[in-house]
């Protein structure tokens, strides 16, 4: 981070948007304890924190009334913990800005850490309103942005809120960093061979990604739901597979331009399928282009196992974007555990550079107790895709200027 601290009031943005059980107890507090090292530094620094985040949909999820549900969707509920990782006692304003959020923000002294009440109980946080955006940035000398898992929102507090700040008083926070510096490390210059390994169920939420792929990698590994409209381009038959008939032909211009430009596209040989789409279904392993009418493709076969694990096996950077299979379904999960494993492999032995992000392949890897083992595995879905995809995200250009 670029800003001294010292006695200065910081604006962080941090994502706090944690599972709450039925009694709003934080069932997984893995984003919390991911926004700690910016927030201790700032305090060892002697600087004083106000942190603002939002936590589920309230807009969304409004009362039979039409109000917003308080209760449920408060930050207050993340107080006590946070005052017991932090190890002091957080203060919480009951607004997220207006005349209470003011005078607790500049009564704040050095060391002190402040939370204000969820940022999406204001309309204006997803409209990008410079009037809200403006109270919140009246709280504090300096804004460090840290949510990398909205970054891609163009948020009143994520976005618009960083152009009150002169840029020299405004910054990534450490995740936000790590986040960025590892993107840019398979984007801009990857060791080779570079593949990209895809899957979960469309290749129409896919297709930017793929597109993109096609400049910068060698090998494109595609699995999952999305392998079948592929397999289908190429004639083959797919039973009840998923499919997405309006692709077929993007599929095939995929395939060709993959050809043209030298990059291996390698699509499931064989797959485990099944009758119907339930974990006990009646199983049976088959050629991919051969699948009988009314099986459904669900998991990638052992042939196909085979080839992906050894093209990942000879890779030096590889990307990991959706599972191979329908893993929730443990009948099922078999070719995105063995992928894991695979590139978890490369990893540790093989030396290569690994990058999980973006999609469930992140609960695949978190579930089978492998994310120390690749070499980053993003925080942010949705962000990390759009990265990948080379968009630019409206919350990192914010804080460049
Ligand atoms: P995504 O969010 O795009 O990564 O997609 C993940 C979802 O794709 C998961 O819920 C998987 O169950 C689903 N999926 C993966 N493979 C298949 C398949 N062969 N058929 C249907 N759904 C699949």
């Amino acid at each position: 981070m670029t800003i001294n601290f010292k006695n200065k009031k910081a604006l962080v943005r941090v994502d706090f948007n944690v599972p709450l059980d039925k009694n709003y107890h934080i069932s997984d507090d893995t984003r919390i304890k991911n926004a700690l090292p910016t927030i201790q530094h700032i305090l060892k620094e002697k600087g004083a924190v106000i942190l603002m985040s939002h936590l589920g949909r309230p807009q969304k999820k409004r009362k039979e009334d039409g109000s917003i549900d308080t209760e449920k969707f408060t930050l207050r509920h993340l107080v006590g913990h946070l005052s017991k990782v932090l190890k002091t006692k957080v203060k919480f304003s009951p607004e997220t800005v207006g005349p209470t959020a003011s005078k607790m923000a500049a009564s704040l002294k050095p060391g002190e850490v402040l939370l204000l009440e969820n940022t999406r109980f204001q309309k204006e946080e997803a409209a990008g309103d410079e009037g809200f955006a403006k109270q919140l940035a009246e709280l504090a000398d300096v804004f460090v942005n840290d949510a990398f898992g909205t970054a891609h929102r163009a948020h009143a507090s994520t976005t618009v809120v960083a152009k009150f700040f002169k840029p020299a008083d405004r910054t990534f926070g450490f995740l936000m960093e790590n986040e960025i510096k590892n993107a840019q490390k398979v984007l801009d210059n990857p060791v080779r061979p570079f593949t990209a390994i895809t899957g979960g169920a469309k290749v129409s939420d896919k297709i930017m990604l793929l597109e993109r792929f096609m400049d910068l990698v060698d090998n494109i590994i595609v699995g999952g739901g999305m392998a079948y409209t592929f397999v289908k381009a190429q004639g083959g038959q797919i039973g009840n597979s998923l499919v997405e008939n309006d692709k077929l032909e993007l599929a095939r211009k995929l395939l060709e331009k993959a050809k043209k430009k030298g990059v291996k596209i390698f699509l499931p040989e064989d797959s485990v399928a099944a009758d119907n789409f339930d974990n006990n279904a009646d199983r049976k392993t088959t050629p991919s282009n051969k699948i009988p009418d009314g099986y459904m493709g669900l998991d990638i076969g052992p042939k196909a196992i085979e080839k992906f694990a050894d093209v990942i096996r000879t890779s030096s950077t590889i990307v990991w974007n959706g599972p191979m299979g329908v893993f929730e379904m443990p009948n099922f999960a078999n070719g995105t555990k063995a992928i894991a494993k695979a590139v978890a492999n490369a990893t540790q032995q093989g030396g290569a550079f690994s990058l999980v992000g973006g999609g469930d392949s992140v609960a695949a890897v978190n579930q089978m107790g492998l994310s120390d083992e690749v070499s980053f595995v993003s925080t942010g879905g949705g962000a990390m895709l759009e990265m990948l995809e080379g968009k630019e995200l409206p919350g990192i250009e914010a804080i460049k200027g």
